[in-house]
């Protein structure tokens, strides 16, 4: 059963033609299969060398090692390949259908799930980037690329990177190393690759926020959930564990906490947010 102060909300959205908005993270992922490289997955044995996530996805690391960090990076985008959308996926697809406009879509995800259930591409901020793109690693041009077809997925072997491959991750015009179009480590959120600015902007006009799957161990998602509750939006995180989010919302009358798992949790609220249209 969804919470009363739920539906009050969304009815409250619907009239006044706020925005429903939801912000995920790899928790919601994790059902298709994807580590989430935090915690015990947050490491990278290549060769006789062991890395942490945090050290190899950099661009610090990219610049002086730029096939050790592909290597990392080839490997995961196998997985992701393989993986296919869950339940809550395909909720937030459903639930989009339902609100058009109203409806925006933030994820710190990049493995393509959203892509693959049929989200949008207008209604999704890819906070984080995506892995179905690569751009230059020397910022010749802001273009994106799609991922080089070149690239063998299946069956990977993942300390070996072919001649041929490495040629595929050349920029087209200026012949330097592409990169994996995500934020890395040591880098900032900006609009014209991660939307920064219309995701803050979207928080502005969101009447309710779902925050679904994702720790907010970094700044922007902590600010979009900041922006939804000073403009009187109401903040509501679906979680199984603690986070920084359920700091911001301890004794917040806008915020509220609610312990379940994300799938259960999106197919009732597509089923009340049919019952008020
Ligand atoms: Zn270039």
């Amino acid at each position: 059963m969804i919470d009363k102060r739920i539906i009050e909300q969304l009815k409250l959205c619907l009239q006044k033609q706020k925005k429903i908005s939801f912000l995920v993270g790899a928790g919601i992922s994790a059902e298709s299969g994807i580590p989430t490289f935090r915690g015990k997955d947050g490491y990278w044995v290549s060769g006789s060398k062991n890395y942490k996530a945090q050290d190899i996805g950099t661009l610090r690391m990219f610049k002086c090692s730029p096939k050790e960090v592909w290597k990392w990076f080839l490997y995961r985008k196998s997985v992701t390949e393989r993986a296919k959308p869950n339940q809550s996926h395909l909720m937030l697809k459903e639930i989009e259908k339902l609100l058009n406009d109203n409806f925006a879509l933030i994820s710190q995800n990049v493995d393509g799930l959203h892509r693959k259930a049929g989200s949008s591409e207008e209604r999704t901020f890819l906070i984080h980037g995506d892995f179905d793109f690569v751009r230059c690693g020397d910022e010749c041009s802001e273009e994106l690329y799609p991922f080089p077809t070149e690239i063998n997925l299946e069956g990977r072997n993942k300390d070996i990177i072919t001649e041929n491959e490495w040629k595929a991750l050349r920029c087209p015009k200026c012949k330097e190393n592409l990169r994996p179009h995500v934020l890395w480590f040591d880098e900032y959120y900006n609009e014209k690759y991660f939307k920064k600015n219309s995701v803050l902007q979207i928080s502005k006009e969101t009447g309710i926020l779902f925050i679904i799957g994702t720790s907010g161990a970094t700044n922007l998602p902590l600010m979009v959930a900041n922006k939804v509750l000073v403009n009187n939006g109401m903040v509501v995180e679906i979680n199984i564990e603690n986070s920084y989010f359920s700091e911001l919302l301890r004794n917040k009358s806008n915020g509220l906490l609610i312990i379940e798992k994300s799938s259960r949790f999106l197919t009732e609220l597509k089923t009340e947010i049919e019952n008020l249209l």
